[in-house]
């Protein structure tokens, strides 16, 4: 087997949500593989300038920008300084997301809105913006990051779970419209995993979550890019409507 096909030399990247947690991760692993990466952020703009830091330090092109993933015609500009500044667009990865958990008797309208627009109205807007370009460039590779939970449900994150199954639904119809035009769509639902969003978990909550995943223990981000760089590259080329679960056997 050639390890050629598992590089992203020359290949530009956009990661929504690059600042922190499993997008940080994602950018990083993405620019090690060989591609130039742009990511955007809503509001850590030192920490997302330190993963461009850290790209550009390891030889690769990175930019971040601030832009809310809520919005479409700033889902459109990003893609558009990608093509100017970075020459075109091979791979987006719709990784922004929230949690707004609580059970449905105290779920308000806005905590359901908010959700459902930061997870999954970001990942039509990101998509229909990228779609032209890489229709154009006859390839592309989008990778949506959904959850377990989207498959398998869980007690308070009705919002969350509805945004993480949409995403798969949208995925599979994606794939299918865009086939033809060696565009490939792809879904990675990760389990578990350390980062700032499951940190707000009490103690006693991780543990038995823990106790309940075959591995015995959470993921770290770097598994979950791993996946993403094996999605984006050629390596995975058959691939196309896939829902990876990356969840240590969690959804099993
Ligand atoms: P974090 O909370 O650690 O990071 C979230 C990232 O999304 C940050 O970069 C944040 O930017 C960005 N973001 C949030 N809202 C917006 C917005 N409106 N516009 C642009 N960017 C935004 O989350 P994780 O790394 O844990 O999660 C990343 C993805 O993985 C999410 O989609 C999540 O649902 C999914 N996931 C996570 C799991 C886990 O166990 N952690 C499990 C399954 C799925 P900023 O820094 O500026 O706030």
């Amino acid at each position: 087997m050639s390890l050629e096909k598992f590089s992203l030399d020359e290949k530009t990247a956009v990661v929504t949500g690059g600042s922190r947690g499993i997008g940080k991760a994602i950018a990083l692993q993405l620019a090690k593989a060989g591609a130039n990466v742009l990511l955007t952020y809503a509001r850590s703009s030192e920490a997302a300038e330190e993963v461009v830091h850290q790209i550009e330090s390891a030889g690769r092109k990175a930019k971040a920008l601030k832009a809310d993933a809520v919005d479409f015609a700033q889902a459109e500009k990003v893609i558009a300084t990608a093509q100017k500044e970075f020459s075109g667009i091979d791979i987006l990865v719709n990784n922004a997301g929230i949690t707004r958990d609580t059970l449905i008797m105290r779920m308000s309208e806005e905590q359901w809105d908010e959700v459902i627009r930061t997870n999954l109205k970001s990942v039509f807007n990101y998509s229909k913006a990228v779609i032209r370009p890489m229709m154009k460039a006859r390839a592309g590779s989008i990778i949506n990051i959904s959850s377990v939970v989207g498959i398998s449900g869980n007690a308070g994150q009705t919002n969350y779970s509805a945004s993480k199954a949409g995403i798969i639904g949208f995925s599979k119809s994606l794939a299918k419209e865009v086939a033809s035009r060696n565009i490939r769509v792809n879904v990675i639902a990760p389990g578990y995993i350390s980062t700032e969003m499951t940190g707000q978990l009490d103690e006693s909550i991780l543990k038995s979550i823990e106790a309940q995943i075959p591995l015995k223990r959470a993921g770290e981000s770097d598994e979950v890019a791993n996946s993403v760089v094996f999605l984006a590259s050629d390596a995975s080329s058959y691939l196309t409507g896939a829902v990876l679960t990356v969840d240590g056997g969690m959804a099993m």
